[in-house]
C-alpha cells in the first residue's frame, strides 16, 4: 500500500515585512539619512493625512484649511526639503531619487493625493533644478525651502504647467497655446516679456507663489519654445482659475489658471542668447520637460504599488474575522479564525495583488537607484561637453552617437570571462565618463516609463481585485485602508505626467537601443543562472520569457504582415505597445528577484530580522515565482499574438491545404517537435484548395524557434501554483496587529 506522506512544512511568513527588510530590499540599509526619511513621513501619513480623509477631507474641491495644514506638517517633518541641495535648505547630500520615491511610497501608503501635493512643489521646481541657471536655481529652491528654526517667512509653494485647455497641449506636448512676446526691449536693458498661458488640471495652483509654464514664441524677436517661471506678484493677470472637480487625488489643489504677465527675460529657465537681435532660449521646453519628467515619473509609479502592498493587512484582517461575532462560531474554529480565508480564491486574488505590489515597488525602487547613479553622470557629461565646446541638441546627439560603439564594446567586455577579456581596454572604456553615462542612460531611459507604465496601469488593476477581496466594504468610504479611493486614484496616476500612451511610445524607441538590449541579454544570463541556484524563484520561467521577448522583438523589426507592411514602426501601436507593456511585466519581476536575493544575502547580517528571515524569504520566494509566472504567461500571449497575427489565417481567406508546408517543412518540424507537424495540417485547412494566393498562411515553417521557446516557456510554469498554493499558507499564518495603525 502507497503512504502518502506530508512534506515537512518550511517556514512562512511570521509577521508583515517590516523596516528592517524593506531597508534591505530597496537597498537603504546603509543610509540612516533615509531611514529618518522614512520614519518622519510616515508620521505625517498615518497621523494627519489619514486623520483627514477619515473626516472626509476628501469630499470637498476646494482647497481647505485641513489641507493646506498638511503643507505645514510636510515642511516641519522635513518631506519638503528632501529635494533641495543642503546649501539650498535641504539635508540630504547627493542625488535624491531614492530618497523621494521612499517620500512618496509613504504618503501613498495612505492618500496619493496627500502625495501628490508633496510632489508637485518637487516638479514645480524640476525645471529650475534640472535646467536652470545657477542665479534661478538658488532662488528658488532657497525660497521653497521651508525657513530653519528661528526664521520667519513662509516658504513658496509652486506649481509646474504644461497642460492646456482643448484644443492644445495634453499627451501631445507640441500643441503649445502659450505664447510670449517682447513686451519692451530698451537698449542695453534686459528684454520684458510678455505672458499668455492657461493651464489645465494644474496641481499646487490654489496657493502657489510661482509656476514653471510651458510656451511658444509668437514674436519673430524670439526663437523657438522655452518654459518661464512666473511669480504671483509679477504685473497682470495671475488668475487661479477654477477648481477642477476631481474624483480622483481630492487632498492636493488642482486648477485651471490663466496668465498673462510682463516678466523680465532672465525668467527664462536655462537662460537665453541674443543673436542677430534675437532672444534664442538656451532650453527649449521640450527639453525641459523630458529632463523634468525622468524622474518624476518614477514616483508616480511608486505610488500606485505602495497602494497595493498597503491593501494586504486590511484585506487580511477582513478576510479573517469576517464571520466572529456569529452565533454558535467559538474560538479556535477554521470558521472563527481563519474567516474568509478558507476560500482558495480569496486568497489566491489577495496572492496576486501581494505579489504585483512587490514587483511595482521592487521595479520603483530600482528604477530610483538608476537615477541616483546617473544624475552625476550626466552633470559630469555636460561639463565635458561643455570644455569641449559642444553645444546641446543635436551636436550633443551627434558626439554621444559615436561613443555608441565604445559603449558596446565596454559592455560585452564587461560580461566576458576575465581571462578572455582585453584588460586595458576594458579598463580605458570603464573609466571614460561618456561611455559609463551611456551604458546607465540607456537603462534609465527604460525603467523610467516601465515603471510609471507598469506600476500605474497593472497597478490600478490589481487594485480593483483588492477593492473586491472587500466585498461592498471596498466601494465606501469606511473601508479600512480607504482601498475605495486607491483605486480611483490610482487611475490617476496611470493619467497625469503622461498617460499610458505616452510611456509605451517612449519605450518604443528606447527599448530597441543596443546598449540597453546588450544589458537584457545579460540579465537573462543572470536569470538563467539564479535559476539553476534557487529555481524557486521562477527564474527560469523569466529567462524563458525574457528570450522569447526578445526573439519576438527581433523577428518583429524584420518581419512585414500580411500585406507586406513593415511591422515594427512607429505609428503601428499594435506591434510596438503590447511589446513596451510586456518588457513591463519582464522588468518588474526580474527587479523582485534581485531584491530577494539581496535580502538571502544581506538578511543574516541584522539580528532584529533573524528570527523570521527564513519564512520571509520563503514566502517572497513564492511571491516571486507567482509574479515571475504571470509575467510569462503575459509574455507569451504577447508574442504569439504579435508574431502570429499579423499572418493571414488560411481558413479565412480561402481554404488551406497541406501543400502550405513543404514535406521538408514538416519534416524539420518533426523532428524538432514531435507532433507539431500533424498540427501544421491541422490548422492549414480542410477543403484542399490553396490560400496562398491571398497572402501568406499562418505557416509554422520558419516559426519553429519561437514555438521551441513558446513550449519552454510553458514548461518552465512547473511549480508556479504549487508556490501560490504555499505562499497562501503565509497569509493565513502571518500575524497581524488587532488594528490598523491609521487613522488614529
Ligand atoms: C488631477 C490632475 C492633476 C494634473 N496635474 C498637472 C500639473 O500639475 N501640470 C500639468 O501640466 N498637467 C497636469 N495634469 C494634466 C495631465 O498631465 C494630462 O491630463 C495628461 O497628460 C493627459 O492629457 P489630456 O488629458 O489632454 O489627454 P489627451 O491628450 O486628450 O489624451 C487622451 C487619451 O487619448 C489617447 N491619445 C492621445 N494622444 C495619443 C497619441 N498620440 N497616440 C495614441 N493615443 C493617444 C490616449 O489614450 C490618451 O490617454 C493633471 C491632470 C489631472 C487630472
Amino acid at each position: 500500500m502507497e503512504i502518502k506522506q506530508t512534506p515537512v512544512q518550511r517556514e512562512t511568513l511570521r509577521t508583515l515585512p517590516g523596516d528592517d527588510a524593506r531597508q534591505i530590499l530597496w537597498r537603504y540599509a546603509d543610509r540612516y539619512d533615509l531611514q529618518m526619511v522614512v520614519q518622519a513621513t510616515r508620521g505625517v501619513a498615518r497621523g494627519p493625512v489619514a486623520r483627514l480623509v477619515a473626516a472626509g477631507g476628501r469630499n470637498s474641491h476646494e482647497w481647505t484649511e485641513g489641507k493646506a495644514e498638511l503643507l505645514q506638517h510636510f515642511d516641519q517633518a522635513g518631506i519638503t526639503n528632501v529635494f533641495m541641495e543642503p546649501n539650498q535648505g535641504g539635508y540630504i547630500e547627493g542625488p535624491k531619487n531614492l530618497a523621494l520615491a521612499l517620500v512618496a511610497f509613504e504618503l501613498a501608503w495612505v492618500d496619493a493625493g496627500a502625495a501628490t501635493g508633496s510632489l508637485a512643489g518637487c516638479l514645480a521646481l524640476s525645471p529650475i533644478h534640472e535646467c536652470g541657471t545657477d542665479e534661478q536655481r538658488d532662488r528658488y529652491m532657497s525660497l521653497a525651502a521651508p525657513p530653519p528654526p528661528g526664521e520667519d517667512r513662509q516658504p513658496w509653494r509652486g506649481a509646474f504647467c504644461l497642460t492646456e485647455p482643448i484644443p492644445y497641449v495634453g499627451v501631445e506636448t507640441g500643441m503649445l497655446g502659450g505664447k510670449l512676446r517682447i513686451a519692451e526691449w530698451k537698449q542695453g536693458d534686459e528684454p520684458l516679456l510678455q505672458v499668455d498661458k492657461r493651464g489645465r488640471f494644474i496641481t499646487n495652483m490654489g496657493f502657489a507663489n510661482f509656476v514653471t509654464a510651458a510656451v511658444e514664441s509668437a514674436d519673430p524677436r524670439i526663437k523657438g519654445t522655452c518654459m518661464v517661471i512666473l511669480e504671483e506678484g509679477d504685473p497682470g493677470i495671475f488668475d487661479r482659475g477654477t477648481p477642477a472637480r476631481k474624483l480622483v487625488h481630492q487632498l492636493s489643489s488642482t486648477r485651471d489658471p490663466i496668465f498673462s504677465l510682463k516678466v523680465p527675460a532672465s525668467r527664462i529657465i536655462g537662460g537665453y542668447q541674443v543673436k542677430d537681435g534675437v532672444i534664442v532660449p538656451n532650453m527649449a521646453h521640450g527639453q525641459v520637460i523630458e529632463a523634468v519628467f525622468r524622474h518624476t515619473r518614477v514616483t508616480v509609479g511608486i505610488m500606485t504599488s505602495a497602494k497595493l502592498l498597503s491593501a494586504i493587512e486590511p484585506v487580511i484582517r477582513y478576510q479573517r474575522g469576517r464571520f466572529r461575532g456569529a452565533e454558535g462560531l467559538a474560538p479556535g474554529s477554521p470558521r472563527y479564525e481563519l474567516g474568509l480565508q478558507q476560500k482558495e480564491d480569496a486568497l489566491h486574488r489577495l496572492i496576486d495583488v501581494w505579489a504585483a505590489g512587490e514587483a511595482g515597488a521592487a521595479l520603483g525602487f530600482a528604477t530610483a537607484r538608476v537615477f541616483d547613479e546617473l544624475d552625476p553622470l550626466l552633470r559630469q557629461k555636460d561639463q565635458l561637453m561643455a570644455e569641449q565646446g559642444v553645444g546641446g541638441g543635436s551636436a550633443q546627439f551627434k558626439a554621444l552617437r559615436r561613443k555608441q560603439n565604445d559603449a558596446l564594446e565596454y559592455l560585452r567586455l564587461r560580461h566576458a570571462s576575465e581571462a578572455r577579456r582585453d584588460k586595458a581596454r576594458y579598463e580605458a572604456l570603464s573609466s571614460d565618463p561618456l561611455v559609463r553615462f551611456l551604458v546607465v542612460d540607456a537603462v534609465g531611459n527604460v525603467l523610467c516609463p516601465a515603471t510609471k507604465l507598469w506600476n500605474t496601469g497593472v497597478g490600478a488593476n490589481l487594485m480593483r481585485e483588492a477593492v473586491s477581496l472587500m466585498g461592498g466594504y471596498g466601494v465606501t468610504e469606511d473601508c479600512p485602508g480607504f482601498l475605495g479611493q486607491k483605486w480611483m486614484d490610482a487611475q490617476l496616476e496611470a493619467t497625469y505626467e503622461g498617460p499610458e500612451v505616452v510611456q509605451r511610445r517612449q519605450l518604443s524607441v528606447t527599448m530597441t537601443n543596443e546598449l540597453f538590449i546588450e544589458q537584457f541579454r545579460h540579465w537573462i544570463e543572470e536569470m538563467r543562472e539564479v535559476a539553476s541556484r534557487r529555481p524557486g524563484t521562477g527564474a527560469c520561467a523569466l529567462a524563458s520569457a525574457m528570450q522569447m521577448w526578445l526573439w519576438t522583438l527581433n523577428h518583429l523589426q524584420k518581419a512585414t504582415d500580411a500585406n507586406g507592411a513593415k511591422l515594427y514602426h512607429t505609428s503601428r501601436h499594435g506591434v510596438t505597445f503590447p511589446l513596451a507593456d510586456a518588457l513591463g511585466w519582464l522588468l518588474s519581476s526580474y527587479c523582485q528577484i534581485m531584491d530577494l536575493l539581496e535580502l538571502e544575502r544581506r538578511g543574516p547580517e541584522n539580528p532584529m530580522l533573524a528570527e523570521g528571515l527564513a519564512g520571509l524569504v520563503n514566502f517572497l520566494t513564492d511571491l516571486c515565482h507567482v509574479q515571475a509566472a504571470r509575467a510569462s504567461g503575459e509574455v507569451g500571449r504577447v508574442c504569439a499574438t504579435l508574431v502570429f497575427g499579423y499572418n493571414r489565417h488560411p481558413a479565412w481567406d480561402g481554404p488551406g491545404c497541406e501543400s502550405c508546408y513543404s514535406s521538408a517543412d514538416l519534416e524539420s518540424l518533426e523532428a524538432t517537435m514531435p507532433g507539431l507537424a500533424s498540427i501544421a495540417i491541422d490548422v492549414s485547412g480542410e477543403d484542399g484548395s490553396h490560400p496562398a494566393k491571398a497572402g501568406p498562411c499562418a505557416s509554422f515553417a520558419g516559426y519553429e524557434t519561437f514555438l521551441r521557446l513558446r513550449s519552454r516557456l510553458d514548461g518552465c510554469l512547473t511549480g508556479a501554483q504549487l508556490a501560490k498554493d504555499r505562499a497562501t499558507r503565509g497569509l493565513t499564518e502571518v500575524m497581524i496587529p488587532e488594528a490598523l495603525d491609521y487613522p488614529v
